[in-house]
């Protein structure tokens, strides 16, 4: 088995080019488990976690985004400055895995394994956020909506890299919550984020189909209903909008919880999100 280990953004590139086939590793955390239990055997390998210019982030006040390289663990995205301008993002973080996780888990390796309840990925659905993907012929900006095309599949193409993803940085409320089968190191049986921007939300939900939802009729509803001057919205309202998380939601029975848990639990989160967002 060959190990690339580069350690410039020009030499990844090129590793992965030169070898489409290859697994590109970053902190390992979802990839050493499949390895460990044989699910994957790789021939080759591209470790990328030492490139820098993978590890830093942008913040363009002007443009109102912010640019994270793929290579940003969770355990800095869970701090500041990053925590205060995009707190759903942070809030995701913090429910990933343990502190230890954190230190070795990457946005990018989240986007990379699209695990429809990878927690960071309902908050960058939420937010419109948009994926950069780079071959050393060029970059391709996918919006997160249209780069998870099922479980754990994505239009990635071989020889690319995930370089970064990029998200808005907004004021109005932004949160992120889920339900497992315990309150801590679990992954999500149940999750759901929202994002507020003047006179609109964005409601989408992780662990309940086989990709990130985003619930466009509770959206409309909600946006069409709501009083964003005065931060107010009907109880009704909120009920109405739980429903249709519902009927959004296409959950499955496995291992880890049931369809009708599932289901329910989504519109009890964003019932939740919603009350804390309109006070
Ligand atoms: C004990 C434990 C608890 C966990 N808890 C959670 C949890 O609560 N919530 C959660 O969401 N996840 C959890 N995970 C899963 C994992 O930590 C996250 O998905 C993490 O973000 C993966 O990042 P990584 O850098 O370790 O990715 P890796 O394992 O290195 O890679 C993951 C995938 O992404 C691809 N990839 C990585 N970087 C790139 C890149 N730059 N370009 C192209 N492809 C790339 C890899 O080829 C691979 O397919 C847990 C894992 C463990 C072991």
């Amino acid at each position: 088995m060959s190990v690339v280990v580069p350690t410039s953004l020009a030499d990844a590139l090129r590793a992965v080019a030169d070898d489409p086939d290859a697994i590109v590793l970053a902190g390992g955390t979802d990839l050493m488990v499949e390895f460990n239990e044989g699910r994957r055997r790789p021939s080759s390998i591209v470790a990328v976690h030492r490139v820098p210019e993978l590890s830093t982030w942008h913040h363009d006040p002007v443009a109102g985004t912010l640019r994270i390289g793929a290579g940003v663990t969770y355990d800095e995205i869970e701090r500041d400055p990053i925590a205060r301008w995009v707190p759903a993002l942070s809030q995701a973080a913090r429910t990933v895995g343990s502190p230890q996780i954190r230190h070795a888990a990457t946005i990018g390796g989240n986007v990379g394994t699209a695990s429809p309840a990878g927690d960071g990925l309902p908050v960058l659905a939420a937010l419109d956020a948009v994926v950069e993907l780079t071959h050393e012929r060029g970059v391709r900006l996918v919006p997160f909506g249209d780069f998870m095309v099922g479980p754990k599949r994505t239009v990635r193409q071989p020889g690319e890299l995930i370089t970064a993803v990029t998200v808005p940085v907004l004021s109005g409320y932004q949160g992120y919550t889920k339900v497992g089968v315990r309150n801590a190191m679990v992954i999500a049986t149940a999750s759901v984020a929202l994002v507020v921007r003047p006179g609109a939300v964005a409601i989408a939900l992780g662990s309940v189909g086989p990709t990130i939802i985003r619930c466009h009729d509770a959206e409309a509803l909600v946006s069409a209903h709501a009083d964003f001057e005065a931060c107010r919205v009907s109880d009704d309202v909120v009920h109405e909008a739980a429903e249709l998380v519902r009927a959004a939601a296409r959950p499955i029975d496995d291992h880890r919880s049931t369809a009708a848990y599932r289901r329910h639990a989504v519109g009890v989160l964003a019932a939740r999100l919603l009350r804390r967002a309109f006070q």
